[in-house]
């Protein structure tokens, strides 16, 4: 093959590497946690989803060692070919007693979740009016469908109502929000959005990947945070950030989990998670309902955290949440700032365009449970003296 084949995506990677936005994964050599290991040295861990620690907690370790020998390493088949074994039936009963709904549905990921629902629960039949900063599974999940669209900006509550109005004739219309947004770290506005979905007749679907494990009493979700039971139609959650293993799951109606068994493509066309997986998840869900103590340290964490770069000076726009974005500017800049914040020990990604607008480029960190004050307080320490030295921060 000719060289020059792959010219034009060579083009567009340099492309990418001039403007910043050029990304090359850091390879970690130890497990995951506050301090981990990269090229001989240990930095402390700003990026991670890992909200409680739940990664290497023994009680879950222990759990997918016994699915291991129990069961093997895989499970062979697709869900409703061979691949259902019981303990994806038990993680399912659990997930719906712990949501407290009539059921729930696993996928193999957060992301295949939003991609298998909501491509199949929306047809020419409805609308979808989804809020403009909605993770990109929501995004790509709508594409699939034949449904007319409509996106309102962050977090608009008239725009969305004016949307509901116009309607546009559809027989049915979906709201679709994230819970807590995944670059910003605020919390949708539910309760009116819920208000606005009763009184325009539309359905609510919440993706809570960001919620679940940190909002709500024992981290079930922003349903609970809100005290919304029953009126959210749709709860998405994953088993990949908080729960610290893989996978999502829908929440909600029983008609609605067997639905999506017979539509929901990735559920249908791809093999279940590997019994390991499952019992681990069965076990970090049975740890949450024990969790809340460590869930108040998560948020004692987010909040002194926040506090102590505001007090620096610095913007982290709407955070609420453990998700703390430290806005820096441009790609390149950005790009430079994490570099920078490296080299003095700590793991905190820049997000550039086209995650984020142009100008709006962040180092995300996310705090979580089972870091120390003593961390943060270094953190914030490095944050600051890159700041001073980068200009971000002036004076
Ligand atoms: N939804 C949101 C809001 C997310 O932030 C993510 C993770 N980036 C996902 C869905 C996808 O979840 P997963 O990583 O489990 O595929």
């Amino acid at each position: 093959m000719p060289t020059s084949t792959f010219d034009y995506l060579n083009e567009e990677l340099e492309r990418l590497r001039k403007e910043g936005m050029y990304r090359l994964p850091t390879v970690w050599t130890s497990a995951s946690g506050p301090w981990m290991e990269t090229g001989g040295r240990k930095l402390l861990q700003l990026s991670s989803n890992n909200y409680l620690g739940f990664t290497g907690h023994p009680d879950i370790q222990a759990a997918a060692i016994e699915a291991i020998n129990r069961y093997g390493a895989g499970s062979g088949s697709v869900r409703t070919i061979t691949g259902t074994l019981d303990i994806h039936d038990e993680l399912e009963r659990e997930l719906a007693d712990f949501k407290g709904t009539e059921a729930a549905l696993v996928f193999q990921s957060g992301f295949t979740t939003n991609q298998g629902a909501l491509s199949s629960l929306l047809g020419p039949d409805e609308l979808v009016i989804s809020d403009e900063l909605n993770h990109a599974s929501i995004i790509d999940g709508i594409r699939l469908t034949k449904a007319a669209r409509a996106i309102y900006p962050h977090k608009d509550m008239d725009r969305l109502e004016q949307l509901l109005k116009e309607n546009g004739g559809r027989k049915r219309t979906f709201i679709v929000t994230d819970g807590v947004f995944s670059m910003d770290g605020d919390i949708a506005p539910l309760p009116a959005i819920v208000e606005l979905a009763e009184a325009y007749g539309a359905y609510v679907y919440v993706d809570d990947a960001h919620a679940s494990g940190v909002l709500g009493r024992n981290g079930k979700g922003s349903t609970d945070h809100f005290n919304l039971h029953g009126r959210v139609h749709v709860q998405v959650g994953t088993l990949s950030k908080a729960v610290g293993v893989v996978g999502g799951y829908v929440a909600g109606a029983d008609v609605l989990k067997r639905f999506l068994v017979h539509k929901g493509r990735p559920f249908l066309f791809s093999t279940s998670h590997p019994p390991a997986v499952a019992a681990a998840c069965l076990a970090a869900i049975r740890l949450l309902r024990k969790s809340q103590p460590l869930i108040d340290r998560l948020w004692d964490n987010a909040t002194f955290f926040r506090t102590r770069l505001q007090e620096e000076g610095f913007d982290t726009g709407g955070s609420e949440t453990p998700i703390i974005p430290v806005l820096i500017g441009q790609p390149d800049q950005t790009a430079d700032f994490s570099r920078q914040l490296m080299e003095e020990g700590i793991y905190a990604q820049g997000i550039v365009y086209p995650t984020v607008a142009m100008d709006k480029g962040r180092v995300r960190c996310i705090v979580t449970a089972a870091h120390t004050k003593d961390d943060l307080s270094f953190a914030v320490e490095k944050i600051v003296a890159v700041g001073k030295r980068t200009g971000v921060l002036k004076g």
